[in-house]
């Protein structure tokens, strides 16, 4: 116990270069004071045992993407320790089996994140720990980007607009993390002393989960298709966006690189990147959207109760052809296109007239990229109960979207 340790805990932040919170574990602890880097993952049973599936693509994501990091952590002589658990508990033994003198992470806005980490600070208090949060998921977060009273927005065009004047290279320069790691690794004369329990790789069914059969995405940045992005994005038979957001998602790629690729290449690209940013500022601001609409006035809708209808709607079996393509597309292959996304969320909540709040649990549970703050902003913007939604007398016709976007049947 005489070597004292700080843990970077990765969390949506899954990869080692541009990675905020690693950057700065390394520059304010590591380096300076001579400490031990311990990565550390956990396999969350609060989150995981949330989870309906055993073949769940997304475990089976995280799973593959910590082994490539233990390789790349390993050709430095860097343990990455990953366990299971309560994340409470498992600090608390970790804690007790070596010497940690601070916990570093990245913030995370969802409400259950939020209330965790207080959890974990509270007890790396008690323990004498420091624990250190930095930005690293969104290009501007929180309340950095308001109106000139200080208020969040609510509404997406000006808040782009006061996002585009705030921006800055530096924002998005990235954060050299990987190369301080390998300035650390040349440092390091023998590898952390750690007990042989923490450091032993979990499979997939030591945490309770199966392989999945869904192909992931690569982590590729497409530019080719970025540059055609504004003309192609909305053709669903068209190779035509990024695929990019299960990377986005889990963080196995930088929003900041994302960002200085796309004002080098297409600005309509860029503007869904700050879609995803407004999205995680109203979950900030508003964590109410979590259980009802962003307009208490819409909050006694009697939505209809048809069992047999939203199950239809789950197989693609509703008889609407771009209806039915979309869900079955998200149920093979755990993606479904925006355009189809729009049109399948609006048949459910307008033509169905069955709760939004049922659809996203459904896309919650099968979208590779599923994110809180898109799925929900997204969803309420579909049913109109949302900021910023379209009002809710206007239905997204199927037929007309099929005729506009698909119309020879490509896609269907
Ligand atoms: P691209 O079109 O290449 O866009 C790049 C990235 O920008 C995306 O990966 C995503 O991170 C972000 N982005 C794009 N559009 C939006 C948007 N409208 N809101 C917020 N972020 C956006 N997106 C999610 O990331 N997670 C979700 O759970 C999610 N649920 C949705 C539910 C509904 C009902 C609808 C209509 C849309 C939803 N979206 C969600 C937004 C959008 O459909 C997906 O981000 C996009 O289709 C992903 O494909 P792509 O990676 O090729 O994205």
């Amino acid at each position: 116990m005489n070597q004292k340790h700080t843990v970077f805990w990765l969390r949506r932040d899954l990869r080692l270069d541009d990675n905020a919170g690693l950057y700065h574990a390394l520059k304010n602890h590591i380096l300076p004071h001579g400490q031990k880097l311990l990565p550390l993952f956990i396999f969350d049973t609060e989150i995981l045992n949330k989870l309906e599936d055993k073949n769940d693509a997304r475990v089976h994501f995280i799973h593959d993407t910590l082994s490539e990091i233990r390789n790349q952590l390993q050709d430095l002589k860097i343990p990455l320790v990953v366990l299971h658990g309560n994340p409470k508990t498992v600090l608390s033994e970790l804690f007790d089996q070596i010497e940690v003198s601070a916990v570093v992470t990245n913030h995370d806005y969802e409400p259950s994140a939020i209330e965790r980490d207080k959890v974990i600070e509270a007890l790396c208090k008690k323990r004498g720990i420091a624990f250190e949060t930095f930005k690293d998921q969104c290009l501007f977060e929180k309340s950095e980007v308001t109106k000139d009273d200080g208020k969040p927005y609510t509404v997406f065009t000006p808040y782009k607009n006061k996002w585009l004047k705030h921006l800055q290279p530096y924002y998005y320069e990235g954060y050299p993390s990987l190369k301080l790691c390998k300035e650390y690794a040349a440092t390091l004369t023998s590898p952390a002393q750690l007990p042989k329990k923490i450091t032993q790789p979990l499979t997939l069914s030591d945490i309770g989960f199966e392989p999945t059969s869904i192909r992931l995405p690569p982590r590729a940045i497409r530019t080719s298709i970025l540059k055609s992005y504004d003309k192609n994005r909305n053709f669903p038979a068209l190779d035509g966006t990024s695929r990019l957001g299960i990377h986005l998602r889990f963080g196995t790629l930088s929003i900041r690189k994302c960002v200085d690729i796309a004002l080098k290449t297409n600005d309509t690209w860029l503007s869904e990147l700050i879609w995803r940013d407004f999205f995680m500022q109203i979950l900030w601001h508003f964590p109410h959207v979590t259980n009802g609409p962003f307009r208490p006035e819409y909050s006694r809708i009697r939505w209809r109760q048809s069992e047999k209808d939203f199950e239809a709607w789950c197989q693609g079996k509703t008889g609407y052809a771009m209806v039915d393509a979309g869900m079955r597309e998200l149920n093979a292959t755990g993606h479904m296109h925006n355009r189809v996304r729009m049109v399948t969320a609006s048949f459910l909540t307008k033509h169905l007239l069955i709760d939004w709040r049922m659809g996203e649990r459904y896309f919650a549970r099968h979208l590779l990229d599923f994110d809180l703050s898109a799925n929900n902003g997204n969803w309420q913007w579909a049913a109109g109960t949302g900021c910023d939604a379209a009002p809710y007398f206007r239905v997204f016709n199927p037929d007309e979207q099929f005729k506009k976007f698909d119309s020879k049947g490509e896609y269907v």
